[in-house]
């Protein structure tokens, strides 16, 4: 008898499955598909912060199974960009992992996620050529190819996205819809550091001096929409604010506002208007996103 109750006990003990195989992966899906679970699904690069805890809390709320992937997509990155020294503290994420209670985590290798041939791309469109893709030329095609076979391998449910980065949330919506993927997309909101900034594995490669420059990112946002809210020009305030942070020690790339459903330049405020921002600091470059006006969450439907 005792040994039954401990037996369950085990069973039931919180258990990250790793899997490094689509093979694997599939397998263990399919185990949870025999008893009606449902799946959510949120996929990173890992270097997991609570940016990333935060959509792993959605996901367990929208479904009975979470699963998180962790792979640092060459695809996305240019050859002149921190692909080699973007962070990959992998046991780390276990653990952040397994003390939630995520059932299952797929970190396959590149070779099984793009094996010996693998030709396909996914080209998102014009959304992907203006902000982040205007300075990242193939960003979001790589973005685009990279989740849309990871949604493709893991079929959830649901997947989870942050607000973060926004442009990329908007592009997969696109892409998901338009290649009639059965996933829905959870848009999570941004979380931020008490002073504001917004929470990145990127944060990791600031020094002291810099990451106390850096709230200057969140901060000219703040302002700005403050500013725009109480009726100024947008133009004169997405110069000042260019202004502000290259006081702050920022090269700015872009300070724009846009269409919050379609990333289309905005001069006049509008409803679902939103801010947008990449600036470097140093060898570091940060993205920062805000809404003009409080969302209603039809924004997201
Ligand atoms: P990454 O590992 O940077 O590719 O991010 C994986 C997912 O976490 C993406 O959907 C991001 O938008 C999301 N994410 C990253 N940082 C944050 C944050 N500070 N708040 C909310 N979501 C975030």
């Amino acid at each position: 008898m005792r040994i039954a109750t401990n037996a369950i006990a085990k069973k039931e003990a919180p258990m990250l499955k790793v899997a490094a195989t689509v093979q694997e992966l599939k397998m263990a899906m399919a185990a949870w598909r025999v008893h009606d679970e449902t799946i959510a699904f949120v996929p990173t690069m890992g270097a997991l912060h609570e940016g990333h805890m935060e959509l792993v809390k959605r996901a367990q709320n929208l479904a009975t199974r979470t699963v998180v992937s962790i792979f640092v997509n060459p695809l996305q990155f240019a050859p002149s960009e921190d692909l080699s020294r973007y962070p990959r503290p992998i046991e780390n994420d276990k653990q952040l992992l397994e003390a939630v209670g995520c059932d299952l985590l797929f970190a396959p290798p590149p070779e099984e996620m793009y094996p010996e041939g693998f030709a396909a791309r996914v080209d998102p469109g014009p959304m992907a050529t203006v902000l982040e893709g205007a300075f990242r030329p193939g960003h979001f095609t790589g973005v685009a190819t990279v989740v849309a076979r990871l949604l493709m391998m893991v079929s959830a449910d649901y997947a989870c996205f942050g607000e973060k980065d926004y442009q990329q949330l908007r592009i997969i919506e696109r892409v998901v819809k338009d290649l009639a993927i059965p996933t829905a997309i959870v848009p999570v909101p941004i979380v931020r550091e008490a002073d504001g900034l917004a929470l990145s594995s990127r944060n990791a490669y600031l020094s002291p001096p810099e990451r106390v420059q850096a709230v200057s990112l969140s901060r000219t946002l703040f302002m700005a929409a403050e500013k725009i809210r109480d009726g100024a020009s947008v133009r004169e305030t997405l110069d000042a604010g260019k202004k502000q942070l290259a006081d702050a020690g920022f090269r700015v790339d872009y300070l724009e506002l846009a269409d919050g459903k379609n990333l289309s330049s905005l001069s006049l405020a509008q409803d679902n208007a939103r801010l947008l921002v990449a600036a470097r600091i140093g060898g570091t470059r940060l993205i920062d996103n805000l809404a003009l006006y409080e969302e209603t969450g039809e924004e997201n439907a």
